[in-house]
Protein backbone atom coordinates (compact mmCIF):
# COMPACT_ATOMS: atom_id res chain seq x y z
CA UNK A 1 0.00 0.00 0.00
CA UNK A 2 2.66 2.36 0.59
CA UNK A 3 3.86 2.62 -2.90
CA UNK A 4 0.66 4.16 -3.18
CA UNK A 5 1.76 6.87 -1.42
CA UNK A 6 5.82 7.21 -1.67
CA UNK A 7 6.43 10.78 -2.97
CA UNK A 8 8.71 13.54 -1.49
CA UNK A 9 6.41 16.03 0.87
CA UNK A 10 5.02 19.22 -0.81
CA UNK A 11 5.70 22.69 0.98
CA UNK A 12 3.15 24.92 0.92
CA UNK A 13 3.34 28.98 0.84
CA UNK A 14 0.84 31.58 1.73
CA UNK A 15 -0.15 33.29 -1.23
CA UNK A 16 -0.49 37.37 -0.37
CA UNK A 17 -0.62 40.29 -2.61
CA UNK A 18 -0.59 38.00 -5.88
CA UNK A 19 2.76 36.87 -3.85
CA UNK A 20 4.12 33.01 -2.72
CA UNK A 21 5.35 33.73 0.90
CA UNK A 22 6.86 32.41 4.26
CA UNK A 23 5.94 33.04 7.26
CA UNK A 24 7.48 35.29 9.71
CA UNK A 25 7.61 32.64 12.52
CA UNK A 26 9.44 30.65 9.69
CA UNK A 27 8.10 27.73 11.45
CA UNK A 28 5.88 24.99 9.41
CA UNK A 29 2.90 22.37 9.93
CA UNK A 30 3.26 18.85 8.81
CA UNK A 31 0.34 17.10 7.15
CA UNK A 32 0.21 13.44 7.29
CA UNK A 33 -1.56 10.85 5.54
CA UNK A 34 -4.41 9.30 7.52
CA UNK A 35 -4.09 5.97 5.87
CA UNK A 36 -0.30 5.45 6.36
CA UNK A 37 0.75 7.75 8.65
CA UNK A 38 3.57 9.35 6.53
CA UNK A 39 4.28 12.76 6.59
CA UNK A 40 3.08 14.22 2.74
CA UNK A 41 3.40 18.25 3.32
CA UNK A 42 4.65 21.24 5.63
CA UNK A 43 2.60 24.21 5.23
CA UNK A 44 2.87 27.79 6.87
CA UNK A 45 2.87 28.39 10.66
CA UNK A 46 1.27 31.79 9.88
CA UNK A 47 1.72 34.38 12.89
CA UNK A 48 -1.26 37.21 13.91
CA UNK A 49 1.20 39.72 12.25
CA UNK A 50 0.72 37.55 8.37
CA UNK A 51 -2.60 37.56 8.59
CA UNK A 52 -2.73 41.06 9.56
CA UNK A 53 -0.29 42.08 6.28
CA UNK A 54 -2.61 39.62 3.95
CA UNK A 55 -6.20 41.81 5.26
CA UNK A 56 -4.08 44.73 4.32
CA UNK A 57 -3.07 43.48 0.87
CA UNK A 58 -6.37 42.32 0.48
CA UNK A 59 -7.85 45.79 1.35
CA UNK A 60 -5.12 47.75 -0.93
CA UNK A 61 -6.56 45.50 -3.96
CA UNK A 62 -10.19 45.63 -2.93
CA UNK A 63 -9.95 49.47 -2.87
CA UNK A 64 -7.75 50.20 -6.27
CA UNK A 65 -8.95 47.31 -8.50
CA UNK A 66 -12.30 47.59 -10.55
CA UNK A 67 -12.85 44.39 -9.45
CA UNK A 68 -16.19 44.99 -6.93
CA UNK A 69 -17.90 47.06 -10.49
CA UNK A 70 -16.73 44.57 -12.92
CA UNK A 71 -18.95 41.87 -13.06
CA UNK A 72 -17.79 40.53 -16.41
CA UNK A 73 -13.86 40.30 -15.01
CA UNK A 74 -15.67 38.50 -12.31
CA UNK A 75 -17.27 35.88 -14.85
CA UNK A 76 -13.97 35.78 -17.16
CA UNK A 77 -11.88 34.80 -13.78
CA UNK A 78 -14.32 32.53 -11.91
CA UNK A 79 -14.98 30.38 -15.10
CA UNK A 80 -11.15 30.23 -15.88
CA UNK A 81 -10.80 28.67 -12.01
CA UNK A 82 -13.71 26.18 -13.16
CA UNK A 83 -11.48 24.66 -16.71
CA UNK A 84 -8.37 24.75 -14.50
CA UNK A 85 -9.46 22.91 -11.38
CA UNK A 86 -11.01 20.47 -14.28
CA UNK A 87 -7.59 20.13 -16.09
CA UNK A 88 -6.29 18.85 -13.05
CA UNK A 89 -8.56 17.17 -11.52
CA UNK A 90 -6.72 14.06 -11.01
CA UNK A 91 -3.85 15.85 -9.43
CA UNK A 92 -6.12 17.59 -6.71
CA UNK A 93 -7.95 14.59 -6.26
CA UNK A 94 -4.84 12.96 -4.95
CA UNK A 95 -3.55 15.39 -3.21
CA UNK A 96 -7.27 15.74 -0.99
CA UNK A 97 -7.06 11.78 -0.46
CA UNK A 98 -3.41 11.99 0.79
CA UNK A 99 -4.22 14.87 3.39
CA UNK A 100 -7.67 14.26 3.77
CA UNK A 101 -8.02 9.87 3.72
CA UNK A 102 -11.15 10.06 1.65
CA UNK A 103 -11.66 7.71 -1.35
CA UNK A 104 -10.30 8.78 -4.15
CA UNK A 105 -13.76 8.74 -6.16
CA UNK A 106 -15.22 10.66 -3.58
CA UNK A 107 -12.10 13.58 -4.22
CA UNK A 108 -13.31 13.41 -7.77
CA UNK A 109 -16.85 14.24 -7.04
CA UNK A 110 -15.74 17.10 -4.64
CA UNK A 111 -13.49 18.47 -6.93
CA UNK A 112 -16.20 18.25 -9.88
CA UNK A 113 -18.53 20.22 -7.40
CA UNK A 114 -15.81 22.86 -7.21
CA UNK A 115 -16.32 23.07 -11.00
CA UNK A 116 -19.86 23.00 -11.26
CA UNK A 117 -19.92 25.43 -8.39
CA UNK A 118 -17.70 27.86 -9.83
CA UNK A 119 -19.44 28.06 -13.10
CA UNK A 120 -22.81 28.24 -11.89
CA UNK A 121 -21.33 31.78 -9.83
CA UNK A 122 -19.37 32.83 -12.70
CA UNK A 123 -22.64 33.43 -14.61
CA UNK A 124 -24.30 34.79 -11.37
CA UNK A 125 -21.73 37.46 -11.28
CA UNK A 126 -23.43 38.92 -13.80
CA UNK A 127 -27.03 38.97 -12.37
CA UNK A 128 -26.00 40.83 -8.89
CA UNK A 129 -29.76 42.51 -9.32
CA UNK A 130 -31.25 45.17 -7.12
CA UNK A 131 -34.22 46.39 -7.29
CA UNK A 132 -36.09 50.13 -8.42
CA UNK A 133 -39.50 51.19 -7.22
CA UNK A 134 -41.68 54.71 -7.58
CA UNK A 135 -41.83 55.71 -3.88
CA UNK A 136 -44.05 59.00 -4.45
CA UNK A 137 -44.84 61.10 -7.40
CA UNK A 138 -41.31 62.68 -7.14
CA UNK A 139 -39.72 60.10 -5.50
CA UNK A 140 -37.36 56.94 -6.96
CA UNK A 141 -35.48 54.70 -5.06
CA UNK A 142 -33.01 52.77 -6.10
CA UNK A 143 -31.85 49.22 -4.21
CA UNK A 144 -28.72 48.42 -4.96
CA UNK A 145 -26.63 45.47 -4.02
CA UNK A 146 -23.14 46.00 -3.29
CA UNK A 147 -19.55 43.95 -2.29
CA UNK A 148 -19.07 44.40 1.08
CA UNK A 149 -15.68 44.48 0.89
CA UNK A 150 -12.98 42.45 2.74
CA UNK A 151 -14.33 38.75 3.29
CA UNK A 152 -12.57 35.97 5.57
CA UNK A 153 -13.52 32.40 4.80
CA UNK A 154 -12.53 30.15 7.27
CA UNK A 155 -12.84 26.29 6.34
CA UNK A 156 -12.80 22.66 8.00
CA UNK A 157 -11.04 19.65 7.02
CA UNK A 158 -13.63 17.45 5.92
CA UNK A 159 -14.09 18.91 2.36
CA UNK A 160 -12.14 21.35 1.99
CA UNK A 161 -11.80 22.31 -1.90
CA UNK A 162 -15.26 22.39 -2.06
CA UNK A 163 -15.85 24.09 1.30
CA UNK A 164 -13.67 26.64 0.83
CA UNK A 165 -15.20 27.23 -3.17
CA UNK A 166 -18.68 26.99 -2.03
CA UNK A 167 -18.03 30.25 -0.11
CA UNK A 168 -14.88 31.73 -1.89
CA UNK A 169 -16.77 31.92 -5.62
CA UNK A 170 -20.19 33.87 -4.07
CA UNK A 171 -17.78 35.94 -2.12
CA UNK A 172 -15.82 36.64 -4.89
CA UNK A 173 -18.96 36.40 -7.60
CA UNK A 174 -20.32 39.65 -5.64
CA UNK A 175 -17.07 41.23 -6.25
CA UNK A 176 -15.54 41.36 -2.46
CA UNK A 177 -11.81 40.90 -1.51
CA UNK A 178 -11.10 37.26 0.33
CA UNK A 179 -8.91 35.54 2.79
CA UNK A 180 -9.02 32.24 2.97
CA UNK A 181 -7.76 30.45 6.13
CA UNK A 182 -8.32 26.53 5.63
CA UNK A 183 -8.13 23.91 8.22
CA UNK A 184 -3.98 22.77 9.49
CA UNK A 185 -4.90 19.43 8.53
CA UNK A 186 -5.77 19.83 4.78
CA UNK A 187 -3.78 22.88 4.11
CA UNK A 188 -2.49 21.49 0.86
CA UNK A 189 -5.80 21.02 -1.75
CA UNK A 190 -6.66 24.91 -0.72
CA UNK A 191 -2.99 25.93 -1.66
CA UNK A 192 -3.44 24.05 -4.90
CA UNK A 193 -5.94 25.48 -6.20
CA UNK A 194 -4.48 28.82 -5.11
CA UNK A 195 -1.93 27.91 -7.69
CA UNK A 196 -4.49 28.17 -10.28
CA UNK A 197 -6.00 31.31 -9.30
CA UNK A 198 -2.17 32.59 -9.71
CA UNK A 199 -1.98 31.57 -13.11
CA UNK A 200 -5.23 33.33 -14.01
CA UNK A 201 -4.84 37.53 -15.39
CA UNK A 202 -8.39 38.01 -14.73
CA UNK A 203 -7.87 37.93 -10.93
CA UNK A 204 -5.95 41.40 -9.88
CA UNK A 205 -2.98 40.30 -8.40
CA UNK A 206 -3.83 40.40 -4.35
CA UNK A 207 -7.69 40.00 -4.31
CA UNK A 208 -7.82 36.78 -2.74
CA UNK A 209 -5.46 35.56 -0.81
CA UNK A 210 -4.34 32.18 1.27
CA UNK A 211 -2.65 31.94 4.99
CA UNK A 212 -2.40 29.30 6.65
CA UNK A 213 -1.79 28.14 10.44
CA UNK A 214 -3.27 27.59 13.67
CA UNK A 215 -7.21 28.64 14.39
CA UNK A 216 -6.84 29.48 17.68
CA UNK A 217 -4.50 32.46 16.77
CA UNK A 218 -4.73 33.44 13.33
CA UNK A 219 -8.56 32.05 13.01
CA UNK A 220 -9.00 34.00 15.97
CA UNK A 221 -7.38 37.13 14.98
CA UNK A 222 -9.62 36.95 11.80
CA UNK A 223 -12.53 36.93 13.88
CA UNK A 224 -11.78 40.19 15.93
CA UNK A 225 -10.08 42.08 13.07
CA UNK A 226 -11.33 45.87 12.45
CA UNK A 227 -10.38 45.38 8.88
CA UNK A 228 -12.72 41.87 7.80
CA UNK A 229 -16.31 42.86 6.78
CA UNK A 230 -17.68 39.56 7.14
CA UNK A 231 -16.36 36.15 8.11
CA UNK A 232 -17.98 33.33 6.60
CA UNK A 233 -17.46 29.76 8.73
CA UNK A 234 -17.48 26.48 8.40
CA UNK A 235 -16.82 24.46 11.06
CA UNK A 236 -18.05 22.87 14.82
CA UNK A 237 -20.52 24.76 16.50
CA UNK A 238 -18.46 25.79 19.31
CA UNK A 239 -15.68 27.24 17.18
CA UNK A 240 -18.78 29.23 15.39
CA UNK A 241 -19.73 30.49 19.12
CA UNK A 242 -16.21 31.51 19.79
CA UNK A 243 -16.62 33.32 16.37
CA UNK A 244 -20.02 34.99 17.03
CA UNK A 245 -18.03 36.54 20.11
CA UNK A 246 -14.77 37.80 18.22
CA UNK A 247 -16.82 39.24 15.48
CA UNK A 248 -19.11 41.60 17.86
CA UNK A 249 -15.62 43.69 17.66
CA UNK A 250 -16.50 45.55 14.60
CA UNK A 251 -20.46 44.02 14.36
CA UNK A 252 -18.84 42.02 11.65
CA UNK A 253 -21.55 40.20 9.17
CA UNK A 254 -21.40 36.54 9.52
CA UNK A 255 -22.59 33.43 7.61
CA UNK A 256 -22.28 30.62 10.00
CA UNK A 257 -22.12 26.63 8.26
CA UNK A 258 -22.14 24.36 11.86
CA UNK A 259 -22.44 21.12 12.96
CA UNK A 260 -25.48 18.35 12.32
CA UNK A 261 -27.31 15.65 13.72
CA UNK A 262 -29.36 14.40 11.16
CA UNK A 263 -31.70 12.01 10.92
CA UNK A 264 -33.40 9.57 8.46
CA UNK A 265 -37.03 9.13 8.81
CA UNK A 266 -38.31 5.94 7.51
CA UNK A 267 -41.67 4.96 7.69
CA UNK A 268 -43.52 1.06 7.21
CA UNK A 269 -44.56 2.22 3.50
CA UNK A 270 -40.70 3.32 1.99
CA UNK A 271 -39.25 1.58 -0.91
CA UNK A 272 -36.44 0.07 1.29
CA UNK A 273 -34.51 -0.87 -2.22
CA UNK A 274 -33.62 2.32 -3.11
CA UNK A 275 -33.72 3.54 0.90
CA UNK A 276 -30.63 1.13 2.48
CA UNK A 277 -28.02 1.92 0.20
CA UNK A 278 -28.52 5.88 0.23
CA UNK A 279 -28.87 5.50 3.67
CA UNK A 280 -25.76 3.76 4.41
CA UNK A 281 -23.94 6.24 2.07
CA UNK A 282 -25.58 8.64 3.74
CA UNK A 283 -24.22 8.06 7.07
CA UNK A 284 -20.57 6.20 5.84
CA UNK A 285 -19.41 8.32 3.11
CA UNK A 286 -16.31 10.67 4.39
CA UNK A 287 -16.29 7.56 7.03
CA UNK A 288 -19.10 9.90 8.62
CA UNK A 289 -17.15 13.21 8.81
CA UNK A 290 -19.58 15.11 6.87
CA UNK A 291 -21.93 17.85 8.58
CA UNK A 292 -24.82 16.80 7.02
CA UNK A 293 -24.53 12.75 7.93
CA UNK A 294 -27.72 11.08 8.44
CA UNK A 295 -26.48 9.97 11.55
CA UNK A 296 -29.78 9.31 13.42
CA UNK A 297 -32.12 6.13 11.65
CA UNK A 298 -35.63 6.67 12.48
CA UNK A 299 -37.51 3.86 12.01
CA UNK A 300 -40.61 2.70 11.94
CA UNK A 301 -41.14 -0.40 14.24
CA UNK A 302 -42.73 -2.46 12.14
CA UNK A 303 -39.70 -2.78 9.55
CA UNK A 304 -37.09 -1.92 12.11
CA UNK A 305 -35.50 -5.25 11.98
CA UNK A 306 -35.67 -5.74 8.26
CA UNK A 307 -33.73 -2.04 7.64
CA UNK A 308 -31.33 -2.81 10.66
CA UNK A 309 -30.23 -6.79 8.81
CA UNK A 310 -30.10 -4.70 5.56
CA UNK A 311 -28.27 -2.23 6.77
CA UNK A 312 -25.80 -4.36 8.86
CA UNK A 313 -25.04 -6.09 6.00
CA UNK A 314 -24.16 -3.30 3.67
CA UNK A 315 -21.90 -1.93 6.68
CA UNK A 316 -20.11 -5.08 6.46
CA UNK A 317 -19.87 -5.19 3.10
CA UNK A 318 -18.09 -2.31 2.87
CA UNK A 319 -14.46 -2.10 2.00
CA UNK A 320 -12.55 -0.02 4.18
CA UNK A 321 -8.44 0.86 2.93
CA UNK A 322 -6.66 3.03 1.84
CA UNK A 323 -8.27 5.60 -0.12
CA UNK A 324 -5.95 5.84 -3.27
CA UNK A 325 -7.24 2.42 -3.83
CA UNK A 326 -9.92 2.88 -6.86
CA UNK A 327 -11.85 -0.30 -4.47
CA UNK A 328 -12.09 1.67 -1.28
CA UNK A 329 -15.48 2.31 -0.27
CA UNK A 330 -14.59 4.08 3.24
CA UNK A 331 -11.59 5.57 3.91
CA UNK A 332 -9.43 6.21 7.48
CA UNK A 333 -10.89 8.97 10.06
CA UNK A 334 -8.72 12.12 9.54
CA UNK A 335 -6.58 12.29 12.44
CA UNK A 336 -5.40 9.97 16.23
CA UNK A 337 -7.65 12.77 17.90
CA UNK A 338 -10.60 12.34 15.83
CA UNK A 339 -10.53 8.40 15.88
CA UNK A 340 -10.03 8.71 19.64
CA UNK A 341 -13.49 10.56 20.11
CA UNK A 342 -15.14 8.05 17.76
CA UNK A 343 -13.68 5.43 20.04
CA UNK A 344 -14.96 7.15 22.84
CA UNK A 345 -18.71 7.45 22.50
CA UNK A 346 -18.36 4.03 20.79
CA UNK A 347 -17.57 3.09 24.20
CA UNK A 348 -20.72 5.17 25.78
CA UNK A 349 -22.74 3.16 23.01
CA UNK A 350 -21.61 -0.07 24.09
CA UNK A 351 -22.40 1.07 27.86
CA UNK A 352 -26.17 2.28 27.04
CA UNK A 353 -26.99 0.50 24.05
CA UNK A 354 -26.67 -2.59 21.61
CA UNK A 355 -23.83 -2.52 19.27
CA UNK A 356 -25.36 -3.99 15.89
CA UNK A 357 -22.13 -3.82 14.05
CA UNK A 358 -18.78 -2.27 14.39
CA UNK A 359 -17.49 -0.27 17.65
CA UNK A 360 -14.19 -0.74 16.99
CA UNK A 361 -10.72 0.40 15.64
CA UNK A 362 -9.48 -2.03 12.39
CA UNK A 363 -6.31 -3.25 13.20
CA UNK A 364 -3.25 -5.43 11.66
CA UNK A 365 -1.60 -5.28 8.31
CA UNK A 366 -1.94 -2.10 6.93
CA UNK A 367 -4.79 -1.01 9.06
CA UNK A 368 -2.29 -0.51 12.01
CA UNK A 369 -0.68 2.67 10.06
CA UNK A 370 -3.10 4.54 9.45
CA UNK A 371 -6.65 6.04 11.68
CA UNK A 372 -9.31 3.13 10.56
CA UNK A 373 -12.56 2.54 12.32
CA UNK A 374 -15.41 0.18 11.14
CA UNK A 375 -18.48 1.35 10.08
CA UNK A 376 -20.66 1.13 13.51
CA UNK A 377 -24.24 0.93 13.99
CA UNK A 378 -25.58 1.04 17.65
CA UNK A 379 -29.09 0.21 18.57
CA UNK A 380 -31.53 0.49 21.75
CA UNK A 381 -30.20 3.92 23.02
CA UNK A 382 -32.27 6.36 25.12
CA UNK A 383 -32.66 9.47 23.83
CA UNK A 384 -30.21 11.37 26.15
CA UNK A 385 -27.45 9.15 25.45
CA UNK A 386 -24.81 11.41 23.93
CA UNK A 387 -24.59 9.26 20.72
CA UNK A 388 -28.01 10.17 19.68
CA UNK A 389 -27.54 14.04 20.77
CA UNK A 390 -24.17 14.89 20.05
CA UNK A 391 -22.16 15.51 16.66
CA UNK A 392 -19.71 12.34 16.44
CA UNK A 393 -18.11 13.18 13.09
CA UNK A 394 -17.34 9.15 12.66
CA UNK A 395 -18.94 6.16 10.35
CA UNK A 396 -21.81 5.67 13.52
CA UNK A 397 -25.50 5.41 13.14
CA UNK A 398 -27.59 5.83 15.98
CA UNK A 399 -30.87 4.18 15.32
CA UNK A 400 -34.25 4.95 17.12
CA UNK A 401 -37.56 3.24 16.48
CA UNK A 402 -41.04 5.32 16.47
CA UNK A 403 -44.69 3.83 16.21
CA UNK A 404 -46.73 6.96 14.59
CA UNK A 405 -46.07 10.03 12.85
CA UNK A 406 -46.32 12.61 15.05
CA UNK A 407 -43.55 10.50 17.19
CA UNK A 408 -41.39 10.61 14.23
CA UNK A 409 -41.95 13.79 13.72
CA UNK A 410 -41.40 14.67 17.33
CA UNK A 411 -37.95 12.59 17.54
CA UNK A 412 -36.41 14.25 14.44
CA UNK A 413 -36.86 17.56 15.78
CA UNK A 414 -35.69 16.39 19.41
CA UNK A 415 -31.94 17.95 18.51
CA UNK A 416 -30.38 21.06 19.08
CA UNK A 417 -29.19 20.60 15.38
CA UNK A 418 -31.66 21.48 12.15
CA UNK A 419 -28.88 20.93 9.25
CA UNK A 420 -30.87 18.47 7.05
CA UNK A 421 -33.04 15.11 7.25
CA UNK A 422 -34.15 12.45 4.97
CA UNK A 423 -37.79 11.21 4.64
CA UNK A 424 -38.76 8.06 3.46
CA UNK A 425 -42.09 6.65 2.22
CA UNK A 426 -44.21 6.38 -0.48
CA UNK A 427 -47.27 8.35 0.78
CA UNK A 428 -47.71 12.12 -0.45
CA UNK A 429 -48.91 13.25 2.25
CA UNK A 430 -47.11 11.74 4.74
CA UNK A 431 -44.09 13.53 2.97
CA UNK A 432 -45.49 16.58 2.77
CA UNK A 433 -46.08 17.15 6.71
CA UNK A 434 -42.95 15.40 7.29
CA UNK A 435 -40.72 17.77 5.27
CA UNK A 436 -42.91 20.66 6.40
CA UNK A 437 -42.80 19.83 9.84
CA UNK A 438 -38.94 18.94 10.40
CA UNK A 439 -36.68 22.08 11.72
CA UNK A 440 -34.04 21.45 9.07
CA UNK A 441 -32.36 23.63 6.26
CA UNK A 442 -32.58 21.03 3.74
CA UNK A 443 -35.12 17.87 3.71
CA UNK A 444 -34.67 15.40 1.19
CA UNK A 445 -37.56 13.08 0.44
CA UNK A 446 -36.80 9.31 -0.75
CA UNK A 447 -33.09 10.72 -1.82
CA UNK A 448 -30.15 12.14 0.57
CA UNK A 449 -26.93 14.09 0.39
CA UNK A 450 -28.08 15.83 -2.88
CA UNK A 451 -26.51 19.54 -2.85
CA UNK A 452 -26.79 21.64 -5.91
CA UNK A 453 -25.07 25.07 -6.19
CA UNK A 454 -28.24 26.46 -7.51
CA UNK A 455 -30.05 25.40 -4.16
CA UNK A 456 -29.55 27.13 -1.18
CA UNK A 457 -28.25 25.31 2.02
CA UNK A 458 -28.06 26.34 5.60
CA UNK A 459 -29.09 25.57 9.37
CA UNK A 460 -31.49 26.08 11.31
CA UNK A 461 -30.72 25.98 15.20
CA UNK A 462 -27.73 25.40 16.08
CA UNK A 463 -26.47 24.08 12.85
CA UNK A 464 -25.82 27.88 11.59
CA UNK A 465 -27.25 31.06 10.05
CA UNK A 466 -27.46 32.59 6.55
CA UNK A 467 -27.33 30.11 3.45
CA UNK A 468 -24.98 29.42 1.23
CA UNK A 469 -25.70 28.20 -2.30
CA UNK A 470 -27.96 30.07 -4.82
CA UNK A 471 -28.90 33.26 -4.95
CA UNK A 472 -29.34 33.94 -1.22
CA UNK A 473 -25.92 32.30 -1.12
CA UNK A 474 -24.80 34.98 -3.48
CA UNK A 475 -26.65 37.91 -1.44
CA UNK A 476 -25.13 36.74 1.99
CA UNK A 477 -21.61 38.28 0.62
CA UNK A 478 -23.54 41.73 -0.51
CA UNK A 479 -24.70 44.82 1.36
CA UNK A 480 -28.01 46.65 0.24
CA UNK A 481 -28.45 50.21 -0.28
CA UNK A 482 -30.80 52.20 -0.90
CA UNK A 483 -30.04 55.18 -3.61
CA UNK A 484 -33.17 57.95 -3.67
CA UNK A 485 -33.47 60.44 -6.18
CA UNK A 486 -35.81 63.17 -5.98
CA UNK A 487 -37.11 65.48 -8.95
CA UNK A 488 -37.58 68.87 -8.57
P1 LIG B 1 -13.32 23.38 13.60
O1 LIG B 1 -14.38 24.30 14.12
O2 LIG B 1 -12.44 22.71 14.57
O3 LIG B 1 -12.36 24.15 12.59
C1 LIG B 1 -12.85 24.85 11.46
C2 LIG B 1 -11.88 25.97 11.14
O4 LIG B 1 -11.88 26.91 12.20
C3 LIG B 1 -10.44 25.53 10.96
O5 LIG B 1 -9.86 26.25 9.89
C4 LIG B 1 -9.82 25.90 12.29
O6 LIG B 1 -8.43 26.12 12.20
C5 LIG B 1 -10.56 27.19 12.61
N1 LIG B 1 -10.59 27.56 14.03
C6 LIG B 1 -10.46 26.77 15.11
N2 LIG B 1 -10.53 27.51 16.24
C7 LIG B 1 -10.75 28.78 15.87
C8 LIG B 1 -10.93 30.01 16.58
N3 LIG B 1 -10.92 30.06 17.90
N4 LIG B 1 -11.13 31.13 15.87
C9 LIG B 1 -11.17 31.10 14.52
N5 LIG B 1 -10.98 29.98 13.79
C10 LIG B 1 -10.79 28.82 14.46
O7 LIG B 1 -14.11 22.34 12.67
P2 LIG B 1 -13.47 21.08 11.91
O8 LIG B 1 -13.17 20.06 12.96
O9 LIG B 1 -12.41 21.51 10.97
O10 LIG B 1 -14.70 20.60 11.01
C11 LIG B 1 -15.70 19.78 11.47
C12 LIG B 1 -16.95 20.56 11.84
O11 LIG B 1 -17.37 21.34 10.73
C13 LIG B 1 -18.12 19.67 12.16
O12 LIG B 1 -18.81 20.19 13.27
C14 LIG B 1 -19.00 19.77 10.92
O13 LIG B 1 -20.37 19.49 11.12
C15 LIG B 1 -18.78 21.18 10.52
N6 LIG B 1 -19.10 21.36 9.10
C16 LIG B 1 -20.23 22.07 8.75
C17 LIG B 1 -20.59 22.20 7.40
C18 LIG B 1 -21.84 22.94 6.97
O14 LIG B 1 -21.96 23.23 5.78
N7 LIG B 1 -22.77 23.22 7.86
C19 LIG B 1 -19.77 21.63 6.43
C20 LIG B 1 -18.64 20.91 6.84
C21 LIG B 1 -18.31 20.80 8.17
Amino acid sequence: MSSLTEQKPALYYNYVGGEWTESSSRERLESRNPATGEIIGFSQKSTVSDIEQAIDSVYDTFQKSDWGYNPKRRYEALLALAQKIDQNLEHLARVLTLEQGKTIRESRVELAGCVDTLKYFAGAARTVFGRSVQLEPANFGVIVKEPIGVVGLITPWNWPALLMIRELAPALAAGNGVIVKPASLTPGVSVEIFKLIDEIPDFPKGIASIVTGPGKSIGAAMGSSKKIDMISFTGDTSTGRTIMELAASNIKKLALELGGKSPNVVFADANLEKAIPVIGRGIFISAGQICMAGSRLLVHESVKDEVITRLKQYAENLQVGNGLLESTDMGPVVSQNQLELVEEYCEIGRREGTIITGGYRLTGGEYDKGYFFAPTIIDNLPVNCRVVREEIFGPVLAVQSFSSDEEALALANDTDFGLSAGVWTTNLNRAMRMSKGIKAGTVWVNTYNKNFPEAEFGGYKQSGLGRTRGIDGLMEYCETKHIHFEME
